[in-house]
């Protein structure tokens, strides 16, 4: 069903369908946050406008582990009291979900996606070949795969040990405590914690 007909004005029909692409906004939420921006102060709209456009300008990709940040390399590469352990996940705001744990102080390494060879994501497609890089100098005492649950996420675990059980690095990989299924990012911190704490070799 459109939400947009030929009455609706070429402006409004315009934000309409941008804001329809944003992941989550199905066309009915699109054109009530339209309708609302429509109402909004100029000011309220301004602002948003601008937090937009100031992400897209500031905010980059750490060269050492691609989480987004400000500063090249992120705080959390920066830390020096950050323990020799690379968690490997799949999206930024995984790193935010393990963050909020308060039980992981190693580093972090965002893939950028998992393995889907159906929607043509391959390694190649992935921060894969940065990580191998990584492990290679930096010989962290552990490497936890904390993909997601799903057959992506599983695949990558399985490709990811492949390659780097070669290079005598203990990988593990989070299991219990979470549901089959179950995206990082959802998890709440207890479970995931503990998901993390319950670790085992692959
Ligand atoms: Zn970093």
């Amino acid at each position: 069903m459109s939400y947009t007909s030929s009455a609706t004005a070429q402006p409004v029909a315009r934000l309409i369908d941008e804001l329809s692409r944003l992941p989550g906004v199905g066309p009915k939420s699109a054109s009530r946050l339209a309708y609302y921006l429509l109402r909004a102060s100029r000011e309220e709209a301004v602002a948003l406008a601008e937090a937009i456009l100031d992400v897209k300008e500031r905010i980059r990709l750490c060269s050492l582990c691609f989480n987004t940040t400000e500063a090249d390399p992120c705080a959390i590469c920066s830390d020096p009291s950050r323990e020799s352990v690379i968690c490997v996940v799949e999206q930024p705001l995984d790193v935010v979900a393990l963050e909020r744990t308060g039980q992981f102080k190693g580093r972090y390494h965002v893939l950028h996606g998992a393995i889907a060879p159906v929607e043509g994501v391959g390694p190649d497609k992935l921060k894969v070949q940065e990580l191998l890089a990584r492990v290679r100098t930096e010989s962290p005492d552990e490497v936890i795969i904390a993909t997601n649950l799903g057959l992506s996420g599983e695949a990558t675990a399985t490709y990811l040990h492949r390659q780097l059980a070669p290079m005598g690095v203990n990988v593990t990989r989070p299991a219990s405590g979470l549901p089959s299924g179950a995206e990082l990012e959802y998890a709440d911190p207890q479970t995931l914690g503990r998901a993390l704490l319950g670790r085992r070799s692959l």
